[in-house]
């Protein structure tokens, strides 16, 4: 059974996706609605919207921050240059299909977006192609999906009960392998992988493309698809800098309350938002005890994005990237394949490592970052002509890059997060089997919709 599959048994076992948990029935049952608000214009609610508009039904999306796209940020690193960097999602992958799909109706452009690995591990540079793991771990890593598919159902379930840190250290594999993998992985997770449930791992590696879905990219920045999106939605559907901070449901429908005092009243809801600030709403009536426990049991990755601009691009080739066991941790060409003698290095630190980067000042962070790149190629200040961060793990609106679920979560927590409440349906990429991918957020945005018009 794939991910995917798991998630909608556990789902209809548990009656989460289309029946009101007991206690808290549904206020309009089986009742089309006729306008929906919309939590949140990230890719969850531009999808949701878009997906009701084209069913005929009216939205308007609420939107906290002052543009739409949430965690799909992109930014011009270089004032007066068109070249684009991501400060949030960063690859569209060769298996997300609905992301794909949306680019070719919307006529985006995605290009190639590959790169091959450098390794600096304890001081030392090892270009792609020159470095590798122990012959048994490569022979774990090339046979994975076999592995993964003579599991039974029960086993991969029983894999969420330990980390995969611990998976990798029991198979016996030396201090190294698993030191890099730890070092690659994390990036996926945005935490340890200590932290990380071995299902959650297995399951991802084995169903992603080789390249572990960083395979593409929308020319011209990956925010040009929520915009995209959001131009044939409608401009007089989405309103900007409305965070909303109460929820009332009654018999006549849901009623919110922006922090700046607008209300706005419709049918049914769909809230996108992250668990974080699902929790600082005001709901009345209250959420079920169990989906606030749960609400506050899943953690989110801390991601830091540090990009630095350098005058050339001296490392050489232009699908570089580099893990490193430093506090800049990966690295990667942000402005792969774009025109200009400058380009950006993106520093991609994860969990305390970016905790630390953005809780420097300016000039002792450019120095760390710097300081990882050291045993490749020096002395490299003298090239910097610019740089910038992002740390997800203070943004105000997430609080988080994207959901980490931990030991025992994905099969106990999921499903209740899954769950309407009354007239409120519950979206975002935490929910979606393509969990911490824009594709992820997208699929879940479409599959409520699914389940409200059903
Ligand atoms: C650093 C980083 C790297 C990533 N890398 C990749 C990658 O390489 N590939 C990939 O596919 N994905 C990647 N992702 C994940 C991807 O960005 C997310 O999965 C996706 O964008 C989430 O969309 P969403 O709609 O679920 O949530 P969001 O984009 O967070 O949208 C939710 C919206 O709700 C708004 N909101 C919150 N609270 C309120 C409120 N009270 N009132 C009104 N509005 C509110 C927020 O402002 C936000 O705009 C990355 C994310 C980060 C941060």
């Amino acid at each position: 059974m794939k991910r995917r599959d798991f998630l909608q048994a556990t789902a209809l076992l548990g009656g989460a996706l289309t029946l009101p948990a007991k206690g808290y029935p549904n206020i309009l049952p089986g009742k089309k609605p006729k306008h929906v608000l919309i939590i949140g214009a990230g890719l969850s609610g531009l999808a949701a919207a878009y997906k009701l508009k084209k069913a005929g039904i009216k939205t308007t999306i609420l939107e906290a921050r002052n543009r739409v796209g949430g965690r799909v940020f992109s930014h011009q690193p270089v004032k007066g240059e068109s070249q684009t960097i991501e400060m949030g999602a960063e690859w569209v992958g060769a298996s997300h299909e609905r992301v794909i799909e949306l680019c070719q109706e919307f006529d985006l452009k995605l290009f190639d977006n590959r790169f091959e690995t450098d390794l600096i591990y304890h001081g030392k540079h090892e270009k792609a192609g020159k470095w590798s793991f122990s012959p048994e771990m490569e022979t774990f890593w090339n046979n994975k999906k076999i592995y993964w598919d003579k599991l039974s159902d029960k086993e991969k379930e029983k894999m969420d009960q330990m980390d995969w840190w611990r998976f990798l250290s029991r198979k016996g594999f030396s201090d190294r392998d698993i030191d890099i993998r730890e070092l690659l992985d994390s990036t996926d997770f945005g935490e340890s992988i200590r932290k990380v449930s071995t299902f959650c791992a297995l399951a991802e590696y084995a169903e992603s493309s080789e390249k572990n879905e960083m395979d593409l990219k929308i020319q011209g920045g990956n925010d040009l698809l929520p915009k995209k999106m959001a131009a044939a939605i409608g401009s007089d559907s989405i309103m900007l800098g409305k965070k909303v901070s109460k929820v009332e449901q009654s018999r006549e429908g849901v009623r919110l309350t922006c922090a700046n005092g607008e209300v706005y009243q419709a049918d049914q809801l769909i809230c996108t938002a992250p668990t974080y600030m699902v929790l600082k709403i005001d709901w009345q009536p209250v959420l079920p005890v169990s989906m606030t426990e749960a609400l506050q049991g899943l953690q989110y990755a801390r991601i830091g994005k540090f990009p630095v601009v350098f005058s050339e691009r001296f490392w050489g080739r232009e699908n570089f990237d580099c893990v490193t066991d430093g506090v800049g941790h990966y690295f990667y060409h942000g402005t792969k394949d774009q025109p200009g003698k400058k380009g950006v290095l993106v520093a991609y630190a994860i969990g305390d490592k970016a905790e630390v980067l953005h809780a420097q000042p300016k000039e002792a962070r450019l120095k760390l970052i710097l300081d990882s790149l050291r045993p490749a190629f020096g002395d490299l200040s003298h090239l910097v002509a610019g740089e910038n961060s992002y740390y997800w793990g203070k943004d105000q609106y997430s609080y988080g890059a994207y959901a980490q679920y931990g030991i025992g979560q994905w099969f106990d927590l999921m499903p209740i997060l899954k769950r309407p409440f009354k007239s409120v349906y519950f979206a975002g990429e935490h929910l979606a089997d393509w969990q911490g991918f824009m594709e992820g957020a997208i699929n879940s945005g479409e599959e409520v919709v699914e389940q409200m018009l059903s």
